[in-house]
């Protein structure tokens, strides 16, 4: 079936289109995503947008970056909303690309609002965020029957950059067997520490997923005990997911990255393969 049989809405000039174009393996972007980029007039993306995801921009599209570049403040949230509201008064098709799923710890929310507030028309189009997509990529599945019925996702950074005010580190603590932090990595040693303080034991499996869905995806696991000090000695860098819980042992069995690449996989990773609850109770 050709992509116009699916009937896709038409990108009217002078709206807005808040896309999330996946953590970073192209192929992770919507169908949906691939008609925007094919008929924007002009695309504002972020930093974590993949340049190979850019590459599928209709030719002729113009191209504006809206992140930090080289550890240099990017414009402010206010400007960005700002250029939107601009463009589309402009009567351009205009594509707001944002890393992800626009609305998960993505400020899209926030652009829409803006977009409302000056009466022009816009659409969402989520994205696999990373929290989830990226961590599949690592062979961690963020739930498991056997391991975790709740996930938390968590944002390691406020506003202000430091670790969120407000957060209720004993909720989140015993609230989800699996919690996801986002842009955790600079308080790594911190988060961890809140979490243990809160009752979480240090042997509990962690892991930190790096640029993952990308060609350069880096995956550690460790607990939450030795996370910070083990996320050190591996320099790891930003963009990085920080997942706690009993499903990153599940990565021994599910890897299937490293089982293309030759890593022998374990088909009970939990090793509860033969016990019965029921003949064991
Ligand atoms: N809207 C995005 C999240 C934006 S916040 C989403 O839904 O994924 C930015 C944070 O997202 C990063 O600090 C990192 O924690 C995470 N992130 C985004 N892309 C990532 C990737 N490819 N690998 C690891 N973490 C990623």
């Amino acid at each position: 079936m050709e992509m116009q049989a699916l009937d896709m809405p038409e990108f009217t000039p002078g709206t807005v289109w808040l896309v999330g174009a996946g953590p970073g393996d192209p192929g992770l972007l919507s169908l949906l995503g691939l008609h925007a980029l094919r008929h924007a007039d002009v695309i504002v993306y972020d930093a974590l947008v993949d340049a190979r995801v850019l590459k599928l921009a209709r030719t002729g599209a113009v191209l504006e970056f809206a992140g930090k570049r080289g550890g240099k403040p990017g414009p402010s949230q206010r400007d960005i909303s700002h250029r939107l509201v601009e463009l589309a008064r402009d009567g351009r098709r205009v594509l707001r690309l944002k890393g992800g799923d626009p609305f998960v710890f993505g400020r899209g929310g926030e652009e829409a609002l803006a977009l409302a507030g000056a009466d022009i028309a816009f659409r969402i189009v989520p994205g696999v965020t990373s929290g989830i997509g990226g961590l599949a990529y690592a062979g961690i599945p963020v739930t498991h029957r056997d391991t975790n019925q709740s996930v938390t996702f968590v944002t390691g950074h406020g506003v202000t950059g430091d670790v969120p005010d407000g957060l209720d580190w004993e909720g989140i603590a015993r609230g989800a067997p699996t919690i996801v932090f986002y842009m955790a990595l600079k308080h790594l040693e911190r988060i961890a520490g809140l979490l243990m303080k809160a009752g979480r034991s240090a042997h509990t499996p962690a892991a930190i997923v790096a640029r993952a869905s990308t060609p350069t995806q880096q995956v550690l696991e460790t607990t939450l005990g030795d996370a910070a000090r083990d996320c050190a000695a591996a320099g790891l860098e930003p963009p990085a997911l920080f997942v706690v819980g009993e499903v990153v042992r599940l990565r021994a069995g599910l890897d299937w990255l490293g089982a293309a690449q030759g890593r022998a996989l374990d088909a009970d990773p939990l090793g509860i393969a033969g016990h019965d609850p029921a003949e064991s109770a």
